[in-house]
């Protein structure tokens, strides 16, 4: 299988190359050229790994079952998730199942990507005979930048480089990252919020002199975005599992519809979802779930992206976003790889932060995806609710979907739906505690001792212990400083090898 750019602009690559790249030098994504389909058969009784294995094989052609075996099972064991599926079903009532992606090492559903990714890199790096050393830039809302920094660190021949926006994430988020050992790792704030971090590093991407300098040193640049395929892939393996979950549980028949509820910030993980659909699982329609930043909501409902608009921060940082990167991917398949027409909206997008689309692409996209969003307030009841109801934490993320779900009405009229629940409600802790309990308690560790007490769930790992842990990265810088902070980075990578 080949992968093409979204914008024509690059020959088709292979898809180790398509890992490797990150993303399209000139602009662009790789998307796959075909979608494989899915064979269902056996699937009902599949382990996570059997599960993997084949959706993993069909899109990534050029690795080997052996190769890919070897990657599942260092990514997905014992050490790195604590339940043995890697991911968790949850029945919240009769029709709505929470599908928890938070298991695995830094308490977010990158995990479940992020401990895959490195092993494809390196793998990929073999295939392609690529001696380079690769350095990988991350922009960060919060929790891909952990993710990446526990997927990469002390993986030889790979550094990574996190922007995160400088008090734009969460005390956990920031000390989680803050505190990352590793000698390949830097992590540096950045003044300006998501968005400045991640049009910043796509401008490292296509800045072809940087790109000149860094070659004349041996270092390529790659991608732990959810730009990256490699990110991408990974992800819609667990929205099959899923449902062959629930069709073991006895919620749903084989060949039954089922609703997909993603809390969505970049359109990586709903993305993934949709990809899941397009190989043939019987999904009848994504619910896109946005916070108080509802440019996707609004989106969807008049064809107008619209990025002329207030930035909120919201208890969901890590969907505090108004560049959805991942939308250009969904264009191109809702315009039959239009790769004319993706490039001028997002030319438009660049030039004057807008663009519309025609009717006919927003009446492919509305058959598809449902768009809502929930405020604040919403967010806070849905979680105080679910609670006083079930004794379920949800995160303020997976909260924003499971408001959207019933404001939406979506519960109740016979498809099940799976609402991808994003992270550990520990994670976020005061924000949690604040609405069990209408009580705000403003230290962070405190919160999230007296979360796990108040509702007796076992604290996340991922957060035990950090605040003793010392900090390792203070670096601030202003959004017009990364070019030169990778450069320094760059230089250093040379005097350690
Ligand atoms: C990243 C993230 C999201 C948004 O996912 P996208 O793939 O960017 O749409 C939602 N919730 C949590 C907890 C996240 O970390």
């Amino acid at each position: 299988m080949r992968y093409i750019s979204t914008r024509d602009n690059f020959r088709p690559v292979s898809p180790a190359e398509a890992i490797l790249l990150g993303m399209v030098p000139e602009g662009g994504l790789f998307v796959p050229e075909s979608i494989p389909r899915l064979d269902g058969a056996g699937l009902g009784g599949a382990s996570y790994h059997e599960t993997a294995r084949r959706v993993l094989a069909s899109f990534l052609t050029d690795f080997t079952a052996v190769e890919l075996e070897a990657c599942i099972h260092r990514a997905y064991n014992a050490e790195t998730f604590d339940t043995p599926g890697v991911v968790a079903l949850h029945s919240l009532d009769g029709g709505r199942h929470l599908l928890e992606l938070w298991h695995g090492p830094t308490a977010a559903f990158k995990d479940v990507a992020l401990q895959l990714m490195p092993h494809l890199t390196a793998v990929a790096k073999a295939k392609t005979g690529d001696r380079s050393h690769t350095l990988i830039l991350v922009a960060t809302s919060g929790d891909t930048g952990k993710a990446a920094l526990e997927g990469f660190k002390n993986v030889p021949g790979i550094s990574i480089v996190v922007f995160y926006p400088h008090g734009g994430v969460s005390e956990v988020q920031m000390r989680q990252m803050a505190t990352t050992d590793g000698e390949n790792t830097q992590v540096i704030a950045a003044r300006g919020n998501f968005d400045d971090c991640q049009t910043g590093v796509k401008a490292l991407f296509g800045d072809p002199e940087l790109r000149g300098l860094m070659a004349g040193r041996g270092i390529v640049f790659s991608s732990a975005n959810s730009i990256n395929w490699g990110r991408l892939c990974p992800q819609v393996v667990y929205y099959i599992q899923a449902y062959y979950g629930l069709v073991r549980e006895g919620f749903l028949r084989d060949g039954g519809e089922v609703d997909l509820c993603v809390p969505t910030g970049n359109f990586g993980n709903i993305l993934a979802g949709w990809y899941a659909k397009a190989m043939g699982l019987p999904v009848r329609r994504l619910i896109c779930a946005s916070n108080r930043n509802k440019i996707l909501t609004d989106f969807f409902q008049t064809g107008v992206y619209d990025t002329n608009r207030e930035f909120h921060k919201t208890s969901s940082p890590s969907m505090d976003i108004l560049i959805s990167s991942n939308l250009e991917r969904f264009l191109f398949e809702m315009t039959s790889h239009d790769a004319v027409r993706v490039s001028g909206w997002f030319d438009g997008l660049k030039r004057s932060g807008r663009f519309e689309v025609d009717a006919g692409t927003l009446r492919t996209m509305s058959a598809l995806i449902v768009p809502g969003w929930a405020g604040e307030p919403r967010v806070f009841r849905a979680i105080g609710e679910t609670f006083r109801r079930t004794g379920y934490i949800l995160d303020t993320h997976t909260a924003v979907a499971v408001a959207v779900s019933e404001d939406l009405g979506a519960v109740g009229d016979g498809v099940p739906v799976i609402i991808a629940s994003t992270a550990s409600a520990f994670k976020f802790s005061s924000d949690v505690l604040a609405a069990i309990t209408g009580q705000r308690i403003d230290d962070e560790f405190r919160s999230i001792e007296r979360l796990g007490r108040l509702t007796g769930w076992p604290v996340h790992r991922a957060v035990l212990g950090l605040r003793e842990k010392p900090v390792r990265h203070d670096k601030v810088i202003d959004i017009s400083g990364m070019r030169e902070s990778v450069l320094e980075f760059a230089a250093k990578i040379k005097d350690r090898e």
